[in-house]
């Protein structure tokens, strides 16, 4: 589980689109405003709750990362030019809390 905080864990964490089944717009541009608005939903669906959205972008890139209230489980969500993607335990795991 990556801790919030943690810099060095945002990096280890892979964007990979297939790990969650995210609705997103067919049309427009994908923000990630985009990105973490589908990413929420799924938490939710997964039972997270999700606090607020952080900014973790970089030169290259925009990064959101939210973490779990309950389990701590995370959410990235970052756009890099043409890619974008979201991941983390709390868009691909139940949340463990009650
Ligand atoms: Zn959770």
């Amino acid at each position: 589980m990556a801790e919030v905080g943690d810099a060095a864990a945002w990096h280890r964490i892979q964007i990979d689109p297939a790990a969650a089944s995210l609705t997103l717009p067919e049309q427009g541009p994908v923000t990630v405003e985009t990105l973490c608005a589908a990413a929420e939903v799924r938490a939710q669906e997964l039972g997270h709750r999700l606090g607020t959205w952080e900014d973790v972008s970089e030169a290259g890139h925009v990064a959101r990362l939210a973490a779990c209230a309950v389990c701590g489980e995370i959410a990235y969500a970052r756009v890099e030019g043409d890619l974008h993607g979201v991941a983390g335990g709390a868009i691909s795991k139940r949340c463990s809390g009650p």
